[in-house]
């Protein structure tokens, strides 16, 4: 069986990965970076890399699994230390992510992604909502048939919540439909 050809989007070392991140200690001898594979929007097979809590490493390799296997296509997987650790920029790029020390948008509550309990895959094509109207990344526009978009019933987020996670999209406000958690 031939190999397919695969693109390389990420490939760090841990130490590179959580380069400049301000989390203290602890927290960052709790997490884990996994290598996972998907097609990206180019039909062409990647493979990335997510940092996350080393408990929830089976969860997210499997559920990247599915990813693949369905084809759902996934922007790219690039631990955000490449965009300097600012949220914005990689939700601009539509980069999906997991670890970063950060509180939550406009509030001084940590996020989950503080722990690497919280990843976020295509913020262009699941954008977050708030309730005035605003979204973000800027221009992102949330159509449900669009590739790569998430809805309540589809089988990636079933297989989320099969497992105790929690998504977004469900959320009272905003609407934050590019990310789970698992408290
Ligand atoms: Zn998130």
């Amino acid at each position: 069986m031939p190999t397919e050809e695969i693109i390389i989007d990420s490939a760090m070392s841990f130490a590179e990965a959580i380069e400049g991140s301000t989390a203290p200690l602890e927290i960052i001898d709790s997490l884990s970076m996994i290598d996972v594979n998907y097609y990206s929007f180019d039909g062409l097979r990647h493979q990335g890399q997510i940092v996350v809590e080393a408990r929830l490493e089976d969860d997210v390799y499997e559920i990247f699994q599915l990813i693949e296997k369905l084809k759902f296509p996934v922007g790219k997987v690039i631990p955000i230390v490449a965009y300097r650790w600012e949220d914005g920029n990689s939700m601009a790029d539509n980069n999906a992510s997991a670890f970063n020390f950060r509180v939550i948008a406009d509030t001084n509550k940590l996020s989950l992604h503080s722990f690497g309990r919280a990843v976020d895959i295509n913020p262009v094509q699941n954008p977050v909502i708030y309730p005035a109207g605003l979204i973000a990344p800027a221009g992102a526009t949330y159509r449900p048939q669009n590739k790569g978009t998430f809805i309540a019933k589809h089988p990636i987020v079933q297989e989320f919540i099969k497992r105790g996670w929690h998504w977004g999209g469900n959320f009272e406000q905003p609407k934050d439909y590019h990310h789970f958690e698992k408290t």
